[in-house]
């Protein structure tokens, strides 16, 4: 048995984040994922000779709005360096990106763990251009090169080594997710890797202060495989340390289909990247107004809107926390709120029925086919004692589903699902109930006063799901209490 407790675990995590761009970092080729191989390639991708580089300023833009929602401080004289090595899905043989001035500095990212938050430090945000890709399983005999992506403007993300267990580096890299997402500027999606993860872990005995050696760990396509490796990686590390046995840097790599790493190469291997300043390109200064005016655009951010939703709207932390979730939920909900002011009814809307439609048909809430309005409109009828929610979320929202052109009233009239809150009618149904009941009625006299329960679920059975269920709750209390 391996004594783990002695052991403590360092994390740092190197995220990379796609721009949505509509072109790349230096040249107006297009960003657009899926196309046809090599057909986004002017010859400034290919980096054919007498070509030069002219800065997208959109990613300036990027940059800063993801600087400013981490608490970063933005530095307003960048340059770009060169960081040489060779390989064949290269073209220029030199990554461009910024080596000594990355443009967001310090910051950190919030994440909430066991309940408590805790603020993961960042070293730095910098701008590069990404690579494009070989592809090795397409020809048996050749590796074949994509220089679609060469050139596609990238954020990496570089946290200090300030985790200390897998779940923590799960939730830091959600929260990144969500970040990005809600500021459109990256989609976040590892699997086709537009989020890309790579994992740098050590341990040291606890209360040591000295850095252990680390290893990192690349090709990690889903925020699950992310704390996979690190779990992984962790116990490895533990063993070899427990055995005495000398743990070398080393980059590894994680194999999904066994939950395992291997070695790729060992530190002795490492490039020498021979940086220098980019000659190609000017330096680019940020000035105030460039700053403030970019500030303007930052939408509300889910800390935000949690708060907003507790305190204005009255939601529970719970509640908040799932609307805020994702842009297109709070969006919606933001929308339905827009024309109802029921707030507890429309996070119970958007987090029961929507949801349950959205979870079975694996969509996501910016797909749901009805508009935010409709979800109000059921609300208002709810409200308005004209439906009642059981109602309302099954027979009416199916129907809707259905025939999503017609007003929710038309079809309570065409259904006939009008509620019935008439006390002549429900007394019909409760005296049925009651008379059909004799034995029960003895017992609820006798004080099993919880059969209450049972004589409702009766009445609503008889009334179709149709009857004010308040009302006959009523009429039940006083009926069995004569
Ligand atoms: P490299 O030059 O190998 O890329 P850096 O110092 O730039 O290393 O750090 C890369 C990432 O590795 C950062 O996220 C950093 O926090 C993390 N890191 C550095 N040293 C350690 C360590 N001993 N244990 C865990 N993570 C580390
Ligand atoms: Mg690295």
């Amino acid at each position: 048995m391996l004594d783990t407790q002695k052991y403590e675990a360092v994390i740092g995590l190197e995220v990379h984040t796609q721009l949505l761009t509509k072109s790349k970092l230096f040249c107006g080729d297009s960003t657009e994922f899926g196309s046809l191989p090599n057909t986004n390639i002017s010859p400034v991708s290919l980096a054919h000779p007498g070509t030069l580089p002219k800065m997208n300023k959109k990613v300036i833009e990027y940059a800063i709005k993801l600087g400013i929602a981490l608490h970063c401080d933005i530095e307003q004289n960048n340059y770009f360096a060169r960081k040489n090595y060779f390989y064949p899905d290269l073209p220029k043989g030199y990554q461009v990106s910024q080596h000594t001035t990355p443009i967001c500095k310090n910051g950190f990212v919030s994440i909430n763990i066991n309940s408590e938050e805790k603020n993961i430090k960042l070293n730095r945000i910098h701008i590069e251009e990404d690579a494009g890709k070989s592809l090795h399983d397409i020809d048996e005999n050749y590796t074949c090169i994509d220089l679609n992506r060469a050139g596609v403007p990238l954020l990496e993300i570089v946290s200090e080594p300030a985790m200390h267990s897998a779940d923590e580096a799960f939730a830091y890299i959600t929260e990144i997710r969500k970040l990005v997402r809600y500021l459109g500027i990256c989609d976040g999606n590892m699997e086709e890797g537009s989020m890309r993860c790579d994992a740098n872990v050590s341990v040291r005995l606890k209360g040591e202060k000295k850095l252990g050696t680390k290893v990192e760990v690349k090709n990690l396509n889903s925020i699950r495989n992310v704390k996979k490796a690190i779990e992984y990686e962790i116990s490895r590390l533990i063993a070899l340390s427990e055995n005495n046995e000398e743990i070398i840097q080393q980059t590894r790599s994680f194999d999904a289909a066994t939950g395992t790493t291997f070695s790729l190469r060992t530190k002795e291997e490492a490039n020498d990247y021979r940086y220098f300043a980019e000659p190609d390109l000017t330096p680019f200064f940020i000035t105030n107004e460039m700053l403030e005016s970019v500030k303007q655009t930052i939408p509300a951010l889910p800390k935000e809107l949690e708060i907003k939703y507790q305190k204005e709207f009255g939601l529970s932390a719970y509640d908040a926390k799932v609307l805020c979730e994702d842009k297109s939920t709070s969006d919606f909900f933001e929308s339905i709120v827009q024309h109802t002011s029921n707030y507890k009814a429309a996070a119970n809307w958007l987090l029961g029925p929507v949801r349950s439609y959205l979870n079975e048909n694996n969509i996501e809430t910016a797909g749901f086919p009805l508009p935010a309005k409709i979800i109000a409109a059921l609300i208002g009828l709810i409200e308005e004692g004209k439906i009642n929610f059981g109602i309302a979320s099954t027979k009416i929202f199916n129907a809707l589903l259905q025939e999503p052109e017609k007003e929710p009233m038309q079809l309570v009239t065409e259904l006939n699902l009008l509620q019935e809150s008439n006390d002549d009618a429900l007394t019909l149904w409760v005296d049925e109930v009651i008379n059909k009941m004799p034995e029960k009625v003895n017992e609820y006299k006798k004080g099993k006063k919880t059969l209450i329960g049972l004589f409702a679920g009766e009445v609503k059975k008889l009334s179709k799901g149709k009857a004010d269920m308040q009302q006959v709750n009523k009429l039940l209390t006083e009926k069995l209490n004569q």
